[in-house]
């Protein structure tokens, strides 16, 4: 049986209640809540067998929600109550732990979003030949002693300073027995404590991009990082025409809403030209087809369909592929009914269909100088451009 590895998220803390948000683990990174970036690298290593979080009680709900948008995985074990400091919630995680009976444990602040699957492999590592190992990086600044504001008092030699990281390794029962020893002494770390329980600690290279987060600005300087990290997006283009034949009737349905007048388009769904236009050129953009392969005129289920369910589906389609629509123009062509009056009800519409910002959804129209079928009102013909953006 090989060794069981484990890691303990230590996200228990009052953190930054700026604003008046929730505590820092919960506050949004790259959209996502803080703890979620450390929990989805853990769980995401191949060497880890179980993942713990310690939480504020009173964050559960919160907690939970965030677990639930990382997706399941049998390797996250049901978080446990922190206590009153990091150092009694890490003391309440290895008890917990213990239960799984590890061979090891990573204790990782859930402040440090940035942790990589690099480091993690290298802490593991080098647990094979020490019961401690701490990643650090070197101290780059020249450091100084003195009181803020007054003069410089020394200046303090940085040969052999480290600034001190997490994950921190250690093996799993005497790091559990340091702790259990060391509980009514304050420690900053883990390491500390190891230290004081005489346990060799190894040094390793940390990463400088393995930044915590304490203050509000630091989630500024994360954001960009989180940024620089994220993968290319590229956008495509596609475009899309259709036409439907104009009868006596009712009404017109056009990009999701009905204009009422004595005509209607014929079509075996609502055939609304508009939407069927913007369908096929979403469906363009990914190359996917068009829209009669997807909905064909033969499929009952489409029978006077609404035209939305079409451009509904289609972009369920372009987000499993990855993309995402960012923008989308539309003309129609006819000489009637007149399309300015209805043209914000329609951009609202289309808004609503796509989940886009009304600005980034254009609705234009024109006539063909009464020249053409459009001209001589027997049909009315519609033509988009749809922006997609997808994995590079
Ligand atoms: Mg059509």
């Amino acid at each position: 049986m090989t060794a069981l590895h484990t890691a303990l998220i230590v996200a228990a803390g009052k953190g930054i209640r700026a604003g008046g948000g929730a505590p820092k683990q919960y506050q949004p990174l790259g959209g996502r809540p803080l703890v979620i970036w450390s929990l989805k690298a853990f769980l995401g290593h191949p060497a880890i067998g179980h993942v713990l979080v310690a939480i504020a009680p009173e964050d559960e709900a919160l907690y939970l929600a965030a677990a639930d948008a990382v997706g399941p995985s049998a390797k996250l074990l049901p978080p446990v109550e922190g206590g009153a400091t990091r150092q009694a919630s890490v003391l309440a995680g290895l008890e917990a732990l213990a239960a799984v009976g590890p061979a090891t444990v990573l204790i990782h602040d859930a402040a440090r979003p940035f942790v990589s699957a690099d480091l993690i492999g290298r802490v593991l590592g080098a647990l094979d030949g020490s019961p401690g190992v701490l990643p650090v990086i070197p101290v780059a600044d020249t450091l100084k002693r003195g009181k803020a504001g007054g003069a410089v008092e020394a200046t303090v030699p940085r040969d052999g300073l480290w600034r001190a990281q997490t994950p921190q390794g250690f093996a799993f029962d005497a790091i559990l027995a340091a702790h259990r020893r060391f509980a009514d002494r304050a420690f900053t770390d883990d390491a500390a404590i190891a230290e004081a329980a005489d346990l060799a600690v190894r040094l390793v290279e940390g990463d400088a991009r393995n930044l915590k987060i304490t203050e509000p600005e630091d989630f500024a300087l994360a954001e960009a990082l989180m940024q620089m990290n994220r993968p290319s997006e590229i956008t495509v283009t596609g475009q899309g025409f259709d036409v439907h034949r104009l009868i006596p009737g009712d009404g017109v349905w056009l990009c999701g809403v009905k204009i009422p007048g004595p005509y209607a388009l014929l079509g075996h769904s609502d055939a609304d030209c508009g939407l069927h236009a913007i369908t096929d050129a979403v469906l363009g953009a990914i190359g996917a087809g068009d829209i009669g392969t997807h909905f064909p005129p033969s499929d009952e289920r489409w029978k006077g369909a609404a035209s939305d369910q079409f451009l509904i589906r289609t972009l369920e389609l372009a987000r499993a592929a990855g993309g995402r629509l960012v923008h989308v123009d539309v003309t129609i062509i006819c000489e009637r009914p007149k399309i300015s009056p209805h043209r914000e009800a329609m951009r609202a519409r289309l808004a609503e269909i796509t989940g886009l910002p009304a600005a980034r959804v254009s609705v234009k129209a024109t006539t063909t100088e009464e020249l053409g079928f459009t001209g001589r009102r027997e049909g009315i013909a519609a033509q988009a451009v749809a922006t997609v953006a997808i994995p590079g």
